[in-house]
């Protein structure tokens, strides 16, 4: 069959509008929208059935020229009202791209399946990626932002069965480095583990494990600043509640979600959340990242350096000599017992690349701890019950734990 013929069968199924006509050939020559496409078509069967004198054809040419397209009900006729919706509920955000999407109803989704049936058409495009792009174009010229197929901000949602348009609003991310000054507070939220976050005797109410984290310092600025409805932490790791990360801090990436604003100053939240946290933490290098990014960080092995308070009962040139067995080792270590009863019981090899004494007193030393990301400090001189070997305790033959830590370098 030639495109002509084709194009005569779907007129005799009934009143078509020259958008779903031309749809039928969308894959066929650029340049064209497909209204464009069928009005053309539909002026050459007219050359054509004038030539022939064929009034048959002529009389189906005037009357499907008319009355409503029974496979779009007119949608195409009538898209002003999307473009107005989607341009009122794109009003109260603020983003540089868009992408719209539909959501077809069933009706119109088996009109589709009949042309393409009856046509057998091996050039169509489904009607939802022409009134996406339609409505996009319209959307375009009112507001002066650009479509994004790949990664938009926004995306615009017709969902034509309920008649509304729905926003799906992409998260913003923020990259920088995170320094703790204080002991006692995890990265994270944590929610209570007796009563899962409701609130019971045991948290005061709160829900949480403890009142303050990283995350619960930062977020109400990022809040506040981007105007989104929560946010997200994604730290590189993470060292105890009870270490320090000093030294360059910590790379982390925060999530603000359903954000309003976009065009933040990053300067000005830095400074917030510093002033904010009343010398617990410090956050530096805000910058916009994308959301890979996230994974990324997460895969992300870096090195650690560690500075370690630890108690001991040796002397300074028995920890010397297990330091220095110590330093370029592999250790292999089970999961540390402390952690046990949240983690799969594994175990795991990490490299310590060297290890310095910075001071020794009678009871206590300070070890600069330089090794691969994963490695638990607590239990490399603890020894965990013979978990993690080799140890300071096992090498030294006596008891060692440590006191204070502080991860000086990350990455
Ligand atoms: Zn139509
Ligand atoms: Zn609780």
């Amino acid at each position: 069959m030639t495109i002509l013929d084709i194009a005569r069968k779907l007129l005799h199924e009934g009143t078509i509008c020259d958008h779903c006509l031309g749809r039928q050939f969308a894959k066929l020559s650029t340049g064209l929208s497909n209204d464009q496409r069928g009005k053309a078509l539909r002026t050459v069967l007219s050359m054509q059935a004038s030539a022939d004198k064929d009034s048959e054809l002529l009389e189906e040419l005037k009357k499907t020229g008319e009355g409503k397209c029974w496979v779009c009900n007119n949608l195409f006729e009538n898209l002003d009202p999307w473009v107005e919706k989607a341009v009122l509920a794109l009003s109260d955000y603020e983003y540089d791209n868009f992408l719209v999407g539909t959501k077809v109803t069933g009706l119109l989704a088996e009109n589709e399946e009949i042309v393409w049936e009856e046509s057998g058409t091996m050039f169509a495009e489904p009607l939802k990626t022409e009134l996406n792009r339609e409505v996009g174009k319209r959307i375009e010229k009112l507001t002066g932002k650009r479509a994004n197929l790949k990664k938009p901000q926004v995306v615009v949602l017709l969902d034509l069965e309920n008649n509304r348009v729905e926003l799906e609003v992409n998260s913003l991310y923020i990259y920088g480095r995170y320094r703790k000054l204080v002991r006692g507070i995890p990265q994270t939220r944590w929610p209570c583990r007796e009563c899962g976050g409701k609130g019971c005797e045991r948290c005061g109410g709160t829900g949480r494990m403890y009142q303050e984290s990283v995350d619960e310092l930062i977020r109400p600025h990022v809040m506040a600043a981007t105007l989104s409805e929560d946010t997200a932490f994604h730290g590189a790791g993470r060292e105890d509640i009870d270490a320090l990360m000093l030294g360059e801090g910590r790379p982390f990436v925060v999530e603000a979600k359903k954000p309003h604003r976009r065009h933040i100053d990053l300067n000005a939240l830095e400074a917030e959340i510093n002033i904010g946290s009343d010398g617990k933490i410090e956050v530096r290098g805000l910058k916009f990242v994308e959301s890979e990014t996230v994974p990324q960080l997460k895969s992300m092995k870096a090195d650690k350096i560690y500075r370690a308070r630890i108690e001991h009962d040796t002397t300074e040139e028995k920890l010397k000599s297990s330091i220095n067995i110590i330093s370029g080792a592999f250790i292999k270590q089970k999961t540390p017992t402390r952690v046990l009863h949240r983690r799969a019981d594994l175990e795991r090899t990490r490299k310590v690349h060297s290890i310095e004494l910075e001071s020794f007193d009678r009871n206590t030393a300070i070890l600069i701890i330089h090794c691969e990301g994963g490695l638990y400090v607590k239990e490399l001189v603890s020894g965990d019950g013979g978990r993690t070997v080799p140890s300071i305790a096992s090498l030294t033959e006596s008891e060692a734990k440590v006191i204070e830590l502080e991860v000086i370098k990350v990455g």
